[in-house]
């Protein structure tokens, strides 16, 4: 068995879609980055490759590198997973904690669980989210940012 710990934060701008675990979430802002800058996914990935001593998700697809511009986070999540599957390990379950103020993610969890179980190639039951405020402390509790953690246990 192998664990992996992933953290990512991303700014919250205007004009940008939302996109939380491949899902986009209707809101007023949306979070800058690179790719399409899907925090939770990004935190699932720097997991992913953490669990297999893999290094981060810079390590593959640095912000640098224009071919990584505006992809979907799943193209990394599916590369993260063949590195994986190569070792002979699968997904024994991923536990994703999302830290945003506002919208309410609630009404959207169970989507969100869909698409990174589906991104995952696992049964939904396998992937728990979290959604939390920051009871409005610092950047992420006035709304100028989105982060997330992810756990995995790979076997
Ligand atoms: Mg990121």
């Amino acid at each position: 068995m192998r664990v992996g710990i992933g953290f990512d934060i991303h700014r919250l701008v205007p004009e940008r879609p939302l996109v939380l675990g491949g899902v986009k979430v209707p809101f007023p802002k949306g979070l800058l980055g690179h790719s399409d800058a899907d925090v939770l996914l990004h935190a699932l990935c720097d997991a992913l490759l953490g669990a297999v001593g893999a290094g981060d998700i810079g390590t593959y697809f640095p912000d640098t590198d224009p071919q990584w511009k505006g992809v979907p986070s799943r193209t990394f999540v599916a590369k993260a997973l063949e590195l994986i599957s190569a070792r002979g390990l699968g997904i024994a379950n991923v536990d994703l904690v999302m830290m945003a103020e506002e919208p309410k993610l609630l009404p959207h969890r169970s989507a969100i669980q869909q698409s990174v179980a589906q991104a995952l190639k696992v049964e939904m039951d396998r992937v728990n989210l979290k959604a939390r405020t920051m009871e409005g402390l610092g950047p992420i509790g006035a709304g100028e940012a989105m982060a997330a953690y992810a756990v995995v246990l790979l076997e």
